[in-house]
């Protein structure tokens, strides 16, 4: 059960590459915030509209749990949540409302530089390391191939080197770390931005009418942008 609240919460990350953009474009909207000391919480000051500062991996289940409204989040941390919570039978609780044209990268797949790449049946029986094994294990199997999925919570681009895997498949946009690991990218999974995330539910009440002035300020903002 959902608490009963009047103001409207969206989580952002904390730090890294979407928090900086993340508030310029809610401050573009016309939101302001008094910051709390820990800054965790930012009280929002021209509008009922207050901040959680968190790390992206929490903000899906922290619309899901109904703690907050909306977030700003990349697609590919929605995408890999929503995929699991499939593959669990967890009912889906959140969806992508609108794309933010920032944080843009894909989801690739990337080999070592000396493999000649042929197509995705010379994956098969191969170890792929990756953050995202959700979305991951989706695409192979709709491309019919078994592999093994190598799950690791970071530093994926190592482990070709290392020996835990055969190849990867991380998030890429400069491929600059790529090359410096002698890999290079031969299939994208996913494109991926930012993306304001909701509940798949409707709002209610208060929540409601704050939820849409804000979507129509984003839009707006969205279109003097591009
Ligand atoms: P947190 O501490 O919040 O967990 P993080 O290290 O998981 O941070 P960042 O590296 O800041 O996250 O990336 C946040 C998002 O930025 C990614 O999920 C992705 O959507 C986007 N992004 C854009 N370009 C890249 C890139 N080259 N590598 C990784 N993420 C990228
Ligand atoms: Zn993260």
């Amino acid at each position: 059960t959902v608490e009963t609240r009047d103001r409207l919460r969206i989580a952002i990350q904390k730090s890294g590459r979407l928090a900086d953009p993340a508030r310029a474009l809610l401050a573009s909207c016309g939101l302001s915030w008094r910051e709390s000391r820990d800054r965790l919480f930012c009280y929002g000051e021209a509008l009922p509209i207050d901040l959680l500062l968190v790390r992206d991996d929490d903000i899906p289940g922290l619309i899901a749990d109904g703690v907050c409204d909306l977030g700003v989040v990349g697609r590919n941390v929605l995408r890999e949540q929503d995929f699991e919570r499939r593959r669990s039978g967890t009912p889906t609780a959140f969806r992508e409302l609108r794309p933010l044209g920032f944080g843009a990268c894909r989801l690739a797949l990337a080999v070592p530089d000396d493999w000649t790449w042929t197509g995705p049946t010379q994956l098969e029986g191969r170890r792929i390391a990756t953050t995202y094994p959700a979305l991951l294990r989706d695409w192979l199997a709709g491309e019919g191939i078994q592999a093994d999925v190598v799950t690791l919570s970071g530093s994926v681009e190592i482990a070709p080197r290392l020996g835990q895997a055969d190849l990867i498949c991380d998030l890429v946009s400069s491929g600059v770390t790529l090359a410096a690991n002698q890999l290079k990218p031969v299939a994208t999974l996913l494109e991926s931005e930012a993306v304001l995330a909701g509940p798949a539910s409707e709002f209610e009440g208060e929540r409601a009418a704050l939820a849409e002035m804000l979507l129509r300020r984003l839009d707006g903002a969205l279109r003097t942008r591009h």
